[in-house]
């Protein structure tokens, strides 16, 4: 019996994290397939809870569904999933420039906002910053145009993704949280707001989808402590750590030690 399934009885919604326990780009883990499916046969309510925001969440949705994990949109919540709500608090984005790999997506949908490039003068007139991804930043140079800008004349960012790192073909990836809290670290005064996990905005948007089930009610399934885990867990959820994804080559209670971060539960895979 798998992980999830083996504590799903004291729970009734549960959260699933996608990267590392559902599949792992390619393709999905098999025995996900076969978590997925018996959860749904015993009931269970189901929503996945992601910081993959290249792509908006419908999306996210289309392509989980096609790999076998049927699910609707409004069930996938990530960082951009919050983006209407948090721009209520810059403005509706009026002047924002969106970095990302496919700006003009998030420039269409908030029409205040722009697609934004990493000239120094692009960056310059910009009012603030929506960072979605940092796919393109192959080399140090949008990292270094973005904080001589910001460095010149702070501006808000709001970052979609959190993640510091996530396993990319065998290797791991710089993620915008690595950028962003670099920039936070030297740059102490810059207003920044991360909107995914493992901040609460995320979770409370999670039990405004899911009204009436306790948090306590609720178990979250990740591959990251300091995102899944550390999480689900600030927001009065339940954690479950699958080994599968970030932890996969790694000694996962000697790593959880150091970080000082538990688990509710652990399981190779979900
Ligand atoms: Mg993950």
């Amino acid at each position: 019996m798998s992980g999830v399934l083996e504590v799903a009885d004291a729970f009734d919604l549960i959260v699933l994290d996608a990267y590392g326990v559902l599949h792992e780009g390619a393709g999905a883990h098999d025995f996900a397939l076969t978590a997925f499916q018996a959860l749904r046969e015993i009931g269970k309510k189901l929503c996945v809870v992601t910081n993959s925001v290249t792509h908006a969440p419908e999306e996210v949705a289309k392509r989980l569904t096609d790999m076998g994990f049927p699910i609707g949109g409004r069930d996938v919540i990530s960082g951009r999933s919050l983006l209407p709500w948090f721009l209520r608090f810059h403005r509706e984005g009026r002047g924002y420039a969106v970095l990302g790999y496919h700006p003009d997506v998030v420039a269409e949908a908030f029409p205040g906002t722009r697609v934004g490039s990493f000239d120094r003068d692009d960056l310059d007139a910009a009012a603030g910053f929506i960072l979605v991804d940092t796919n393109m930043w192959a080399d140090g140079t949008p990292e270094e145009v973005l904080f001589e800008s910001l460095t010149a004349n702070p501006r808000p960012i709001l970052v979609c993704n959190p993640d510091v790192t996530c396993p990319y073909q065998g290797a791991l990836s710089y993620e915008p949280g690595f950028f962003a809290f670099r920039l936070a670290e030297a740059l102490p005064e810059l207003d920044i707001t991360f909107l995914g996990k493992p901040y609460p905005a995320i979770y409370d948007l999670v039990s405004k989808r899911f009204k009436g089930i306790p948090r306590d009610r609720i178990l979250a399934v990740g591959d990251s402590p300091h995102t899944d885990v550390l999480g689900a867990r600030g927001a009065g959820m339940k954690a479950l750590l699958v080994e599968s994804g970030l932890l996969r080559t790694q000694d996962s209670a000697q790593r959880l030690m150091e970080c000082g971060i538990e688990p509710d539960f652990i399981s190779e895979t979900i």
